[in-house]
């Protein structure tokens, strides 16, 4: 069976669906691959890696795509590309369902049967296959290392023959993947590091990083994680008690790292126009969430805003932006998938359509929506 590997097209995505070194584990399996010319070009992986790894160039998305059973990509395809596929072609990718709109339906529409994998279930068997989490970690870091670059002090305590330098103060909002790799990366560079959530669960483990847990820890605190490990919508009362925290921490912090989500609802608002006006000049915050509407009320997305002295960066997708690492990662994610769907002593595909791991990620089907959590978006 031939994998089709696509270019993608969006603004800003660099990342690519298999790396060469992906490709051969493909080859290994039985499958061919045909990769879309220039793919991986913004991984910096050059055509020329995927033709020694065994793989076939093809000049454009439908030759790459014609006769494939299984087509893999970063984003979804937008309507136009959806078309270029073959109906019953299975799509492993971002979907991003909630927000898809027409587009999601233009999968369905052309036939496809994708796989969102945004919506990989959190249970240990289907850990190697969950992208959230390998693109929050490298992102959560490159938040750190983009905060120091424009951060026009230093980040840890040096006592020199002309004086001392204070170490950078860090408060990282929201303590998941992300969150718990920009407090090791700030603590690595010798940041102090102060960190808050709403999940009871995040306290320990932000205390195991050597930062110190701020948060409201009332009774709502104590129920604020779902059965899936995510946070819930906190309560306006709530919400009110956090503000007043931050905003007596803010004021002391030079950089602020925020990775607050809530799945499938715009991001949680957690530093106000006044919070950052509180803070000092030159101090720096990185709005992981400006994607879903932001944490921070005066991030823009793609942009370095400067506002009251406080530089706030908005990078849309911080994941491409170390894209040769979190392809890597991301192509072994989808990898472990195809591995799951395909019989490999028969060399076919045989897909276990009431296994958790499919049921929970097949977004569309036949021609239809199919997953329960978007009756809303067909309605
Ligand atoms: P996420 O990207 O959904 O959200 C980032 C963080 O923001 C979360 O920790 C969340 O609690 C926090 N947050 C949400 N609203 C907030 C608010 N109002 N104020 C402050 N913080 C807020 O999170 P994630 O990285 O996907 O991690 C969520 C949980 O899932 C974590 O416990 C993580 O360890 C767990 N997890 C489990 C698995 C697995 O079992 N396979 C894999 C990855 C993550």
């Amino acid at each position: 069976m031939k994998i089709a590997i696509l270019k993608e097209r969006r603004p800003g995505e660099a990342r690519v669906a298999a790396t060469p070194e992906v490709v051969k584990k493909y080859l290994g399996l039985g499958f061919e691959i045909a990769v879309e010319t220039g793919a991986g070009d913004g991984a910096s992986l050059p055509d020329s890696l995927y033709e020694q790894a065994g793989a076939t160039l093809a000049k454009d998305a439908k030759a790459a795509l014609a006769g494939a059973g299984i087509a893999l990509k970063v984003q979804r395809p937008t309507a136009a590309e959806a078309k270029a596929f073959d109906r019953g072609t299975l799509l492993l990718s971002l979907v991003d369902p909630y927000r898809a709109g027409a587009e999601l339906k233009a999968l369905a529409d052309a036939g496809i049967t994708a796989f969102a994998m945004e919506f990989m279930p959190r249970i240990t068997r289907a850990q190697s296959m969950d992208v959230l989490s390998s693109q929050a970690n490298l992102a959560g870091y490159k938040a750190v290392i983009d905060a120091a670059g424009e951060f026009g002090r230093a980040f840890p305590l040096m006592m020199t023959a002309a004086g001392r330098v204070n170490p950078a103060q860090v408060l990282v909002m929201g303590a998941g993947v992300a969150g718990l790799q920009a407090i090791a990366t700030a603590r690595r560079l010798g940041a102090v590091v102060h960190a808050t959530d709403v999940r009871p669960a995040a306290k320990e483990q932000v205390e195991s990083l050597g930062a110190k847990f701020v948060a409201v820890e009332d009774e709502e605190f104590k129920q604020a994680e779902t059965a899936g490990g995510y946070a819930k919508e906190m309560s306006d009362a709530y919400k009110k008690k956090q503000a007043e925290l931050t905003a007596e921490t803010i004021k002391k912090m030079d950089i602020v790292i925020t990775t607050a989500l809530i799945p499938g609802r715009p991001a949680p608002k957690l530093i106000s126009a006044e919070m950052v006006e509180s803070m000092k000049p030159g101090s720096v915050i990185v709005d992981l969430a400006v994607e879903t509407g932001g944490n921070c009320e005066l991030s823009e997305p793609d942009r370095i805003a400067v506002k009251h002295g406080v530089k706030i960066i908005g990078h849309r997708n911080l994941p491409a932006r170390l894209a040769t690492d979190t392809s890597q990662l991301y192509a072994t994610n989808l990898f472990n998938l195809v591995s799951l769907l395909w019989d490999k002593a028969e060399k076919k595909l045989a897909v276990d359509w009431d296994d958790e791991i499919v049921k929970s990620t097949v977004v569309t089907r036949d021609g239809e929506i199919v997953h329960p959590n978007l009756e809303q978006v067909k309605a």
